[in-house]
């Protein structure tokens, strides 16, 4: 029970945080936890998840305990709470001995309200020790999803949390994430004995980031046209998948005249904070990362997170993107994505460490990340039903303003897989993307040459689509599961899935990347190729009635593979 002295929770915020009203669920949050009940609450990034332990922590009696993994992050916060007036402290191992005495008197002093925890420090005794003789008001586990063990951001020292319950049973716990699939909140409310805590979640949508995936054709130059265009002067993170690409992207920006700073984890721990606090202090600063970037870092006016790589999945790809806007104004969140994208993260996975299940994890959230990319629906739409909640089409996002086509990508199908089929059974050979493309649009390159592949049946057979439509063609395949990625060269192999296509057994819808007149995209033989040559789909229907035949006798295309064959 709450003395009857003890302020009240909107006091709390209009006074020290000087806002007038709670946003959605942090009221009932607060109530909750004000009360002395647990509680598990998800709300998306930027969605005001601190409040939700700050002000409790003020309402109660004692000092709010905050774990949290963010340790590059904590001076600031606490400098933040310290302007506002709110006596607030951390311990982590930034610190001298001195700065972490001062702390700890200024605790068992009854001087702190909020004190921030590194989670290593709950695995150190004297930690504990400590903190049993002060007096605790709450324990906040910030970024709970780093106690999931399937997740992007595991950190171990999550695990010891429930140790803590165990030695403080009645002191509430409040648990907060914005990792919100029913899986990952199960996980949590186990590891952490959360089960019986009020759940609580919050809209995840955020109706003011604008969502697009874009084809990738040159992505740093259409980053750059993106920024020009758009958002000349703005606040942004452009995240890329290696450190090396991080610094390419970072040169070439500077080069072009916008302030942009590399961030990885391979840079100097002082050169990290210090691009950091210039991205978080002046205006402007474009920050390039991988996403060893970002986690907690609140910023109101980032006004786009571009990646210039594709998210392993849909999960963090909401977590970075989310971190545009959280001031409630227009901001972008901008994706290039291509089939390089989908054959390296296939790859990746392939020589991962770890067991099939492992494996397999990994590759559904690849897929459902793909699925997005692909997706003729509304993106945000996509991204809601994801972390299951409903939505309505949004009339803001890439695909609700320029709907793409789906168009019937049978045959073109059948024709790249057929060459995958007939280069390994007739050839006993495998390739990548680029020579299949060549052979299917029978471009006589050296290559094809040298292996006579202008030989083959199916040379030629493609040259109603244009080289990106190809590529858009093989992605699509990639991405539906029925091409798969081999071997160090990354060479191409049928699936199960993939001979039910070539028995013409089962259809394959794709989708058409909208054209958009770019600089970068000078002909498209769009206009003169209709989406399914349309002399070709009597030949698909008759095909089926004529299973068993061969194909010289009825004259069927190269690119159709009988089932008995297949
Ligand atoms: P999260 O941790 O959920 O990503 P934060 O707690 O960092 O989000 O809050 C995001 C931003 O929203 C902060 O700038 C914060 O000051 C602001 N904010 C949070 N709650 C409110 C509120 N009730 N009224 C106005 N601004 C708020
Ligand atoms: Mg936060
Ligand atoms: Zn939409």
């Amino acid at each position: 029970m709450l003395p009857d002295t003890a302020p009240a929770p909107l006091d709390v915020l209009r006074r020290v945080f000087g806002y007038d009203a709670f946003r959605g669920p942090q009221q009932e949050v607060i109530e909750h936890v004000c009360a002395g009940g647990d509680a598990l609450v998800l709300m998306p990034t930027g969605g005001g998840k601190s409040l939700c332990y700050q002000v409790p922590s003020l309402v109660r009696d004692g000092t709010g305990v905050v774990v949290s993994p963010l340790i590059a992050l904590m001076q600031d916060q606490v400098d933040a709470l310290r302007a506002l007036g709110v006596r607030a402290g951390f311990l982590n191992s930034t610190q001298n001995p001195d700065e972490r005495r001062d702390t700890e008197r200024a605790y068992l002093d009854g001087e702190l309200d909020l004190l921030y925890l590194a989670p290593e420090r709950l695995r150190v005794p004297s930690t504990l020790s400590l903190l049993g003789r002060g007096r605790i008001a709450l324990f906040a586990i910030d970024e709970a999803h780093c106690v999931a063990q399937w997740g992007h951001d595991f950190r171990p020292d999550y695990l010891a949390l429930s140790e803590v319950h165990e030695r403080w049973p009645d002191v509430p716990r409040i648990a907060l994430t914005a990792t919100a699939t029913e899986a990952t909140r199960t996980e949590i409310a186990q590891r952490l004995d959360l089960t019986a805590a009020k759940q609580v979640v919050a809209s995840f949508d955020r109706p003011n980031i604008q969502y697009r995936i874009a084809p990738k054709n040159e992505p740093r130059k259409q980053l750059l046209d993106l920024l020009r265009a758009e958002h000349p002067g703005d606040a942004g993170i452009v995240y890329c998948l290696s450190r090396k690409s991080v610094e390419q992207t970072a040169e070439f920006l500077v080069g072009q005249g916008i302030p942009a700073l590399p961030y990885h984890a391979g840079l100097d721990a002082e050169v990290r904070a210090r691009h950091q606090s210039r991205f978080l202090r002046e205006e402007g600063v474009v920050m390039v990362a991988t996403i060893a970037f970002g986690m907690g870092i609140d910023k109101p006016d980032v006004r786009f997170v571009a990646h210039l790589d594709l998210p392993k999945s849909v999960e963090g790809y909401y977590q970075e993107t989310g971190r545009a806007g959280r001031d409630g104004l227009p901001s972008t969140a901008w994706l290039a994505y291509g089939l390089a994208d989908v054959v390296q993260q296939r790859k990746m996975i392939d020589e991962s460490e770890g067991d099939r299940a492992h494996k397999q994890r990994l590759g559904q959230h690849l897929d459902a990340m793909l699925a997005l990319c692909e997706t003729v629906q509304c993106r945000r739409v996509r991204l809601l039903n994801y972390f299951g909640q409903p939505g309505e089409p949004c009339g803001n996002c890439d695909t609700c303003l320029t709907p793409p086509e789906s168009w019937d990508g049978t045959i073109p199908a059948q024709k790249i897989l057929s060459t995958v089929w007939r280069l390994k059974n007739e050839r006993n050979q495998s390739f990548g993307a680029g020579h299949l493309i060549d052979i299917v649009t029978g471009k006589r390159t050296a290559k094809v040459e040298q292996f006579a592949h202008d030989q083959l049946t199916v040379f030629g057979v493609g040259a109603d689509l244009s080289e990106p439509e190809w590529r858009a063609v093989v992605r699509q395949l990639l991405a539906q599961g029925l091409l798969a990625v081999q071997g160090a060269y990354q060479t191409f192999a049928l699936t199960d899935a993939s001979s039910e296509v070539l028995r013409g057994e089962r259809e394959v819808p794709m989708r058409r990347d909208p054209v958009k007149a770019t600089r970068t995209r000078s002909r498209s033989s769009r206009g003169d190729a209709p989406a399914l040559a349309p002399e070709l789909a009597p030949v698909f229907e008759r095909l089926r009635a004529w299973r068993g035949a061969t194909a010289k006798e009825q004259g069927v295309p190269a690119y159709v593979i009988f089932h008995n064959a297949v």
